[in-house]
């Protein structure tokens, strides 16, 4: 039954009618919407729709209910079959459906902005290759609502999913964007503001598993770092090994993938002035020695995160992964 709710939350029943060309005026009453009965043969507006309560009633032939009872009757449909139907109207607008079309629309969009092109050069970011393996794009702002209501999404269900703000604004203006994917899937996208915004975004939901876990895995040596932008320059760079946890804490998700099987585990985690990430890079270290896992801190100069050091020094990084200390 909650996916009953769920599912009717999802279409509301004005938006499907106006969607079958509908046509109504409001009422003197608060969302009631009036027009001729697409139930039987109305040659009077008597169909009132309560858009509010997602109610119907006709006051020619008497029929009324929901949206389930609605498709019931016009489709002439069981009311299991009306559900199964009503699924495959919204399978389009099913969540991966939409991220998948909103990272494909920022990848394109990033092409056509140079100051997001410039920040990725400036962060030493310039493999086009890898910008497109990575799926990278750039989130412009105010543009996204209008793409994805053209391709039938509904205004509410956008704001539901995070990627629009209830003033229809992109939740992302404004930021690079990295969608993170599991098993082929968008779980979630990743925001760097090139502004003055802060810094840091993702979707209200889960971050998912270690970033590009299903490449990394089969390595024995594996680099562990905090942000995406430090995953991209040590792929960039050769360092096919590296994971990221989207922060300094790991999910259970997370630490069961880099604890599934005997490997070594390199820690390069940002050099904050506070040692906020040394710290976490410390107690990481020491619950995956725990669980029989050999990690190794690396220390990078202060002021540091792997992105900058290695964009400065290249082959320093190199060798400070060679002289990684075994914890
Ligand atoms: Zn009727």
């Amino acid at each position: 039954m909650q996916d009953l709710e769920h599912l009717k939350q999802r279409i509301a029943l004005l938006d499907y009618l106006q969607q079958r060309n509908w046509t109504s005026r409001p009422t003197a009453r608060q969302q009631e919407f009036v027009g001729l009965c697409p139930l039987h043969r109305d040659t009077r507006p008597s169909f009132y729709v309560n858009a509010r309560k997602n109610l119907f009633y006709c006051h020619g032939c008497g029929q009324g209910g929901d949206l389930i009872r609605f498709v019931e009757l016009s489709e002439h449909l069981s009311f299991r079959q009306s559900l199964a139907f009503l699924e495959r109207q919204i399978a389009p607008a099913d969540d991966g459906g939409v991220m998948e079309r909103t990272a494909a629309f920022y990848q394109l969009e990033l092409h056509r902005h140079p100051e997001a092109v410039q920040y990725l050069q400036q962060r030493g970011l310039r493999d086009p290759a890898l910008l497109e393996e990575l799926g990278i794009g750039y989130a412009p702002g105010g543009n996204l609502r209008r793409h994805l209501t053209s391709q039938g999404y509904s205004f509410d269900w956008l704001v539901h999913t995070g990627l629009i703000s209830s003033q229809g604004r992109d939740t992302f203006c404004r930021r690079v964007i990295f969608p993170c994917r599991q098993h082929d899937q968008i779980v979630n996208l990743y925001g760097r503001s090139i502004g003055a915004a802060f810094p840091h975004r993702l979707l209200p939901r889960s971050k998912g598993g270690l970033f590009a876990w299903e490449s990394v895995r089969h390595f024995s040596t594996v680099i562990l770092v905090e942000g995406l932008f430090d995953l991209a320059v040590l792929w960039q760079a050769g360092f096919r090994n590296t994971t990221c946890a989207l922060g300094t804490h790991l999910t259970p998700l997370q630490f069961q993938q880099l604890a599934d099987r005997p490997r070594s585990i390199y820690i390069v985690f940002d050099q904050d002035k506070n040692h906020a990430g040394q710290q976490a890079a410390q107690q990481l270290a020491q619950r995956l020695a725990g669980a029989g896992i050999s990690a190794h801190m690396i220390p990078l100069p202060p002021g540091h995160d792997p992105n900058s050091y290695l964009f400065a020094d290249a082959a320093g990084f190199t060798l400070c992964l060679q002289q990684a200390h075994p914890l």
